[in-house]
């Protein structure tokens, strides 16, 4: 699995502005984007202003619907696909060198509390 400095590093990377500015019209508005929301069966998906980008926060959100995160969930939504691939495509496109690390916890010995009742 992805590691989860790789995925800071992505999210810290990302303009999530302009990643999402190529599926929605995006206008300005303060600091922040307003546009259509792109999700199907959204309430507001015919409203100007239903879908909020805020660039500085790196997050979107919508009034008419659920959906709302970072770039990673947004690609995620919008293109259907999982966590790692939303992160390999941002990560090609930032220049972020993806870190995997094995899929499992931290070794059995480490367990907390195992010898616990064993120790003076
Ligand atoms: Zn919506």
């Amino acid at each position: 699995m992805i590691s989860a400095d790789t995925i800071e590093a992505v999210r810290a990377a990302t303009d999530i502005a302009a990643v999402i500015g190529e599926h929605v019209r995006l206008t300005p508005r303060g600091r922040s984007y307003v546009g259509r929301c792109p999700f199907n069966g959204c309430e507001e998906a015919g409203e100007v202003t239903g879908f909020h980008v805020n660039p500085e926060r790196g997050f979107y959100h919508c009034f008419g619907c659920p959906e709302a995160g970072s770039a990673i969930d947004f690609v995620m939504q919008h293109d259907r696909v999982t966590l790692g691939e939303a992160v390999h495509a941002l990560a090609a496109r930032a220049g972020v060198t993806v870190v995997t690390v094995p899929p499992y916890g931290p070794p059995a010995w480490r367990k907390f509390g195992r010898h616990s009742g064993s120790r003076p």
